[in-house]
């Protein structure tokens, strides 16, 4: 019999994805068998995400205040905005260095089958966002999947009509692929090779 403070650290664990029971119980008893300081600092680390970074108000990306660095930042021009699933997506995009524009992040993509409609989706925000007038140009950064190029789709069809350009990043990223783990060199030429839709 195990003391039930470790199987409760175990069960906790195991229900993070990619963790199944055997690695759970690893973790854990590694955990137990570090310098107490060790396992203070990860429980303090998992409370203050929890407590201190949320959503920016405009955005959707993450932040410890009211608005992101990418959205404050005076050197980003905020004519191009980079529409994205989700903000692992973004830090993909950042890294290439090829994109100086603004973000907006969908936290998700149309999936009917999953019930997740426009509604679930950081839809309506967006197209708030673009009635102040400054974005010219909206970069569709979603997976090249089946459910991102119908958001793709949805997405140019809402946006087109407010006079605004509308493109998709290349397709040098394999069908079925997923941006967060395209290499950067092979996102850098899919985003700078974008064409209209
Ligand atoms: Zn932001």
């Amino acid at each position: 019999m195990t003391p039930d403070p470790l199987n409760q650290l175990v069960a906790r664990l195991a229900r993070l994805p990619g963790i199944g029971e055997k690695t759970a119980q690893r973790l854990a008893f590694y955990i137990l068998r570090a310098p107490p300081e060790f396992a203070r600092e990860l429980a303090r680390a998992i409370e203050e995400v929890v407590d201190k970074v949320h959503l920016c108000s405009r955005c959707f990306a993450l932040t410890e205040s009211d608005l992101c660095s990418f959205c404050t930042d005076p050197r980003r021009d905020e004519r191009t905005l980079c529409v994205v699933e989700g903000v692992p997506d973004l830090i993909a995009v950042e890294r290439t260095r090829e994109f100086k524009g603004r973000y907006h992040v969908l936290h998700g993509v149309l999936s009917p089958l999953e019930g997740i409609g426009p509604d679930q989706l950081k839809i309506k925000d967006l197209i708030a966002r673009l009635h102040d007038g400054h974005v010219e140009e909206v970069i569709v950064a979603t997976n090249p999947d089946v459910e991102g190029e119908a958001t793709a789709l949805y997405l140019t069809r809402l946006l087109k009509p407010l006079g605004i350009k509308v493109s998709r990043i290349a397709q040098g990223l394999p069908m079925g692929g997923d941006l967060e783990f395209a290499d950067q060199a092979t996102l850098a030429r899919a985003l700078s090779a974008r064409r209209e839709l």
